[in-house]
């Protein structure tokens, strides 16, 4: 192939024996982000021990920040800020940032879940973000989250990730009773309401009252017993069910990662290790772990929120300047997933503008759909900016886009931080059976993730 066609590069096919021990070793740090932080709040306080050891310090509002300082604002437990500041002129230089979201699609218990049927204590759910339900079923289930009591304190709550824990589960049709299910729609083979969890079947009976002995009632003693809580502490809780699944190398030359929440915390991991490991401190940086990104950014935890603008006038603040002209020079990575061209559905991608598994970090110039619409569409200026940074760091990256025209599509934070007239473009690891209870990634790409983001701060 001539010099003048674009060819993207399989990483796995040009690393040289010290890279792939590179790939091969940051991999297994990552798979433990993944094991621990299965929901938000874990997440998060796993890059908060993470961002202490690398020498973070908690910020607070009002805090006057000078170069070198290196800290953290933690948002409720669910949505962290690292903050770096640089040598430069914030005025003239802006801020390098790094978005990505380190919640993931799940099922979330209602505030009055729990009841009984047929001798079966279940849970009732709404599932969080974009779920294909029919794939929730029929496996193991991990119970995590939080309940805050009265008295105010709040319980942590993580049941099924031990080897000796129990686990949840929510029940599919057999094939033998299944016909009439078979010839439904998939997106109708299984209810919002039908994603119920099997949370007991033994009945209380040491009960006095014939009344009180049920399987619930049971239920509610062994959750008295063991978190002190009854009923009406649900309506104060956040409690999730998320795949009990640990994460595991995937396929015989282990190249491939597959897990539960890959989107997006590929992008997380890379974003806040990039930062403690890059040594260089001229340009002020900002690594933000989001929360609420697969439903729409929205509330005091998602990037929608004013904290991210009142952050950076609190760097305004400090340096005496305006946030207008910090935000004017700018420039953001939006870290998140894209759909990774999967050869068993090749009909819902181009294959001339997909992103490959193992071809290095995606850039996705826009997302959105039915005419790029919902996207914020990247300038061909800040892209052949970071042709260059890239290139020359030797980053391996390729193109991709969300999907054939007209296929589907999607959208990110990207739009809400170029709406804050910070140049931002899509830029992250492309994924396999994106938002199913098991994800696949390629190691490759995310170490290549990872090399991207020390370029673009170092
Ligand atoms: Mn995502
Ligand atoms: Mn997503």
């Amino acid at each position: 192939m001539s010099q003048l066609s674009y060819k993207r590069t399989n990483v796995y096919e040009v690393a040289d024996e010290k890279l792939m021990k590179e790939i091969f070793d940051y991999a297994e740090g990552y798979k433990t982000f993944l094991d621990e932080g299965k929901t938000e709040r874990e997440a998060c306080a796993y890059a908060v021990e993470a961002a202490k050891k690398a020498g973070y310090k908690p910020f607070e509002f009002g805090m006057k920040l000078k170069a070198g300082d290196k800290v953290y604002y933690n948002n409720r437990g669910k949505n962290l800020y690292l903050l770096k500041i640089g040598t430069a002129d914030v005025a003239k230089d802006g801020v390098r940032i790094i978005a990505s979201h380190i919640d993931s699609p799940r099922l979330d218990l209602k505030q009055v879940p729990i009841y009984e049927s047929e001798g079966i204590a279940f849970g009732k759910t709404h599932y969080y973000g974009g779920v294909r339900k029919y794939q929730w079923t029929a496996i193991p289930l991990a119970l995590h989250g939080v309940v805050a009591l009265k008295d105010g304190s709040v319980l942590n709550v993580k049941v099924g990730e031990d080897e000796n824990d129990p686990i949840f589960y929510v029940s599919d049709l057999l094939p033998h009773l299944a016909a009439k299910q078979n010839v439904r729609p998939l997106g109708e083979a299984i209810g919002g309401e039908d994603l119920n969890i099997w949370f007991g079947n033994v009945p209380y009976t040491a009960a006095e009252d014939d009344k009180d002995k049920t399987v619930k009632e049971n239920l509610l003693r062994i959750l008295n017993e063991k978190y002190g809580m009854d009923e009406a502490d649900f309506l104060s809780a956040e409690l999730s069910l998320v795949p009990a699944f640990k994460a595991k190398d995937v396929g015989f030359d282990r190249g491939l990662i597959g897990a539960y929440g890959h989107d997006d915390r590929v992008c997380s991991y890379p974003a806040y290790t990039a930062l403690f490991d890059e040594p260089s401190n001229e340009h002020t940086v900002m690594v933000i772990l989001a929360d609420k990104e697969e439903i729409g950014s929205e509330g005091t935890t998602g990037l929608q929120c004013a904290l991210f603008a009142d952050l950076i006038d609190e760097i305004a603040t400090s340096f005496g300047v305006s946030s207008a002209a910090i935000r004017a020079k700018s420039m953001c990575l939006s870290a998140d997933v894209n759909a990774g061209f999967d050869p068993n559905f090749p009909d819902v991608c181009e294959k001339h503008n997909s992103a490959y598994i193992s071809h290095g970090a995606g850039v996705t110039k826009f997302t959105g759909s039915r005419g790029k619409s919902g996207s914020n569409d990247a300038d061909a200026e800040f892209i052949g900016y970071l042709r260059k940074l890239f290139d020359d760091n030797g980053v391996i990256w390729q193109t991709g886009e969300l999907g054939k025209v007209d296929q589907g599509g999607g959208g990110t934070v990207a739009k809400y931080i170029a709406n804050m007239n910070v140049s931002t473009i899509d830029i992250g690891v492309p994924v396999i059976s994106m938002h199913a209870p098991y994800e696949v990634v390629s190691k490759a790409d995310l170490y290549e993730n990872y090399l991207a983001f020390r370029a673009f701060i170092k």
